[in-house]
C-alpha cells in the first residue's frame, strides 16, 4: 500500500480587500498541472493583525507567499531579509522561506520585464512611465537594472513623483547607468519622439471603470513604440485598443501578472511552471 500524506505545502496572498485577487486560480492551476500538492490560499488580513499573521507563516511552515495592498511596505520589518530589488524599492510582493528564514523580494517590476524582453531589449532604450505608485517603483527599478538609460516619470501627485525621482537618480542611478525626470501630468501628455516604450502604470482603465481615458495624447504614439498596460482586468484596455490601432506593438496587464507568479512559483518550488496554464487559468477568471 502507498504511504499516506495527508499533509500539504502552504503559500498564500495577504490583502485587504483580497476576495477580487485572482492570483490562486493561476497559481493552484499550475500546481496542479506539475503534480505538486501545494495550496495557494487568499486570506484576508487586516493592517493590525500582519505581524501575527506572518508569525502564523512561520508557526505553520509556509513555503512563501504574496502581498498585496495595504502590506508590501508594513511587512519589511517582519521578514529577516530582503533582496536587493526589494531593498531598493522598499517594497516586498513576494515572501519565500530559505531555511528558517523569510526574505523578501519584489517580482511586480521582474514580470513586467519579463514580458517586455521578448519584443524589445531594454537595455539603452528610453522610456515613458506613466504613474509613481506602487508598480511603478517596482517597474522603474528594474527597467535600470535591466539597464534602461532614460526613464521619464509622469505623475498628477508631485510629491510621488519626485519621490520615485529621487529614488532612480539616488541608490538605483548608483548601481545602474539610468537617468530619470519627472513630468507632473496636467492636461494631455505627448510622448516624446524617440520613446521606445510607453508604460501605463496607473490604475487608469481597471475594472468597472473600463471606459476610462488615460490623458494621452495618442497622436504622439508612433507605430514603432512598444506600448504596455499593466492593468490586468480587462487585459484589452482603451488603451492597447487604441495603441494596437496605431500600429504599435502592445503589452496586456496578464503578461506582467503571470510572468510574476512564474517567478514566485519557481521560487517557492524549484519548479519552472508552465506560464501557458497560468495565463489560460487567469483568462478564464476575467472571460478573456
Ligand atoms: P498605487 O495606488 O500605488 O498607484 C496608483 C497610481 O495611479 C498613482 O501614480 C496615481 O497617481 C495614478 N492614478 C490613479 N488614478 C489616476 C487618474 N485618474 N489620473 C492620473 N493618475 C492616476 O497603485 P499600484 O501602483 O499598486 O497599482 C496600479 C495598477 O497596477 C493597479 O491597477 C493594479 O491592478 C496594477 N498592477 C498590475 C500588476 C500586474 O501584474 N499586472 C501588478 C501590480 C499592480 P497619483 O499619485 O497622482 O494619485
Amino acid at each position: 500500500m502507498a504511504e499516506l500524506n495527508f499533509k500539504q505545502e502552504l503559500t498564500s496572498v495577504f490583502g485587504q480587500p483580497v476576495a477580487e485577487n485572482p492570483t490562486q486560480a493561476m497559481i493552484e492551476a499550475a500546481y496542479q498541472h506539475h503534480g505538486l500538492d501545494w495550496r495557494y490560499l487568499t486570506i484576508e488580513v487586516a493592517p493590525e493583525d500582519l505581524p501575527a499573521a506572518v508569525q502564523g507563516m512561520r508557526a505553520m511552515n509556509f513555503r512563501g507567499g504574496n502581498l498585496t495592498i495595504p502590506h508590501k511596505v508594513a511587512v519589511i520589518p517582519l521578514l529577516d531579509r530582503l533582496s536587493e530589488a526589494a531593498q531598493l524599492m522598499g517594497a516586498v510582493n513576494c515572501i519565500i522561506r530559505e531555511g528558517d528564514e523569510l526574505v523578501g523580494d519584489n517580482t511586480d517590476g521582474k514580470g513586467f520585464v519579463d514580458s517586455l524582453r521578448p519584443v524589445c531589449d531594454p537595455a539603452g532604450k528610453k522610456v515613458v512611465i506613466l504613474g509613481a505608485g506602487g508598480a511603478a517603483r517596482a517597474i522603474s527599478v528594474e527597467l535600470a537594472l535591466a539597464g534602461v538609460e532614460d526613464i521619464t516619470i509622469v505623475n498628477r501627485d508631485s510629491g510621488r513623483g519626485t519621490g520615485l525621482l529621487d529614488l532612480l537618480n539616488g541608490p538605483v542611478a548608483k548601481a545602474t547607468s539610468v537617468k530619470a525626470t519627472f513630468v507632473p501630468w496636467e492636461g494631455d501628455f505627448d510622448v516624446p519622439p524617440g520613446t521606445d516604450v510607453v508604460i501605463n502604470a496607473t490604475s487608469i482603465g481597471l475594472f468597472p471603470d473600463v471606459n476610462a481615458r488615460i490623458p494621452l495624447h495618442m497622436a504622439s504614439l508612433e507605430p514603432n513604440m512598444v506600448v504596455a498596460d499593466v492593468i490586468p482586468n480587462p487585459p484589452e484596455t482603451r488603451l492597447v485598443k487604441e495603441a494596437r490601432a496605431i500600429g504599435c506593438e502592445v503589452l496586456d496587464g496578464l503578461g506582467m501578472l503571470v510572468n510574476q507568479g512564474v517567478i514566485g512559483f519557481r521560487l517557492w518550488t524549484g519548479v519552472d511552471p508552465d506560464p501557458v496554464i497560468m495565463r489560460r487559468a487567469l483568462e478564464t477568471v476575467f472571460d478573456a
